[in-house]
């Protein structure tokens, strides 16, 4: 029994996008209006969706995830006047056979919100007292912990970064269709602040330098990060060669990373930093240049 259940959440589930669109679909069906998203390790090693929807009854607790339970539809009429995204009762079911599940939710009658932690089957384990507002976020631990070889699947470099790809275009797609949602996406808890040049250069009063002067920072400490440094001359250069009136870039950057990412003891100066999710930073650093500067040519 225990293998069919896997084969069939693994039917489920099948990435880390699918997931996230359950965990968001449930949010959207409990009339969230705020949904925050975490990521940490592209999502292997942490997925967290947090509402500020209605929550989950204390009665609808014990079998949220138990598979084929669902509070969205009591009768057959009900499915013919479907209004909610799921209905089926699968998701938070089979998310649970293939990762390490914890619910934390508190509806407008409940006092305080409570943690629930849940064991493969759906059931919970152990519950304590938490501290968060009205509605429910769910922590998804160690997806695929027990597919190796679906884990293996995602272990690239590349693989990683397209599933990314298409959590963002997943988000962006509800942030679309729910203009009055605010949806806010995190990966690795980086935060990228600072000054870029403008794509229009007639107002470029941050490109007038005849030759260029940078400043990247991370955890506002002066480094040399060359990868990001040439990420930025690619999609700048772009630019000069449109506009030849066009000067040299100044800017500076700021990323904020959590401190146990980076290693600022490589270099006896401290300037050249080991970081630990340099993808990651990259990724999020050439998102920000894709947006302002539009894509490089192919
Ligand atoms: P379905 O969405 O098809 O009902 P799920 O397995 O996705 O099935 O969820 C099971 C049940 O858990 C839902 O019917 C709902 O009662 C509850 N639930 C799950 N996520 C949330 C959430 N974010 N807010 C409120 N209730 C939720
Ligand atoms: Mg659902």
């Amino acid at each position: 029994a225990e293998t069919v259940r896997l084969l069939s959440s693994s039917q489920v589930i099948t990435s880390v996008v699918s997931v996230v669109k359950e965990l968001i679909e449930n949010s959207l069906d409990a009339s969230a209006t705020t949904i925050d998203i975490r990521l940490e390790n592209y999502g292997f090693d942490k997925i967290e969706v947090r509402d500020n929807g209605n929550g989950i009854k204390v009665a609808d607790v014990p079998v949220m995830a138990i598979k084929h339970f669902t509070s969205k539809i009591s009768s057959s009429e009900d499915l013919e006047q479907l209004t909610t995204y799921g209905f089926r009762g699968e998701a938070l079911g089979s998310i649970c056979c293939v990762s390490e599940v914890l619910v934390t939710t508190k509806t407008a009658d409940d006092d305080i919100s409570t943690q629930y932690v849940l064991d493969s089957t759906g059931h919970i384990t152990s519950q304590k007292p938490s501290h968060l507002g009205q509605g429910t976020t769910v922590t998804v631990l160690k997806l695929f912990k027990n597919l190796p070889v679906r884990k293996q699947f995602y272990s690239t470099n590349k693989k990683c970064k397209e599933e990314l790809k298409k959590v963002q275009d997943l988000l962006v797609a509800y942030g679309i269709i729910k203009p009055e949602l605010r949806i806010t996406f995190v990966h690795n808890k980086i935060n990228l602040s600072g000054f870029l040049p403008k794509a229009d250069s007639s107002s470029s009063l941050t490109s007038l330098s005849s030759s260029e002067r940078s400043f990247i920072f991370i955890n506002e400490r002066p480094v040399h990060q060359k990868d990001i440094l040439k990420l930025i001359r690619q999609y700048y250069s772009v630019l000069m060669q449109k506009d030849s009136t066009r000067l040299y870039p100044v800017f500076f950057m700021n990323i904020t990373v959590p401190a146990s990412a980076v290693d600022v003891n490589v270099t006896p100066d401290k300037t050249e930093v080991l970081l630990h999710y340099k993808e990651s930073v990259l990724f999020a650093v050439e998102n920000v240049l894709k947006t302002l500067y539009g894509p490089l040519p192919a």
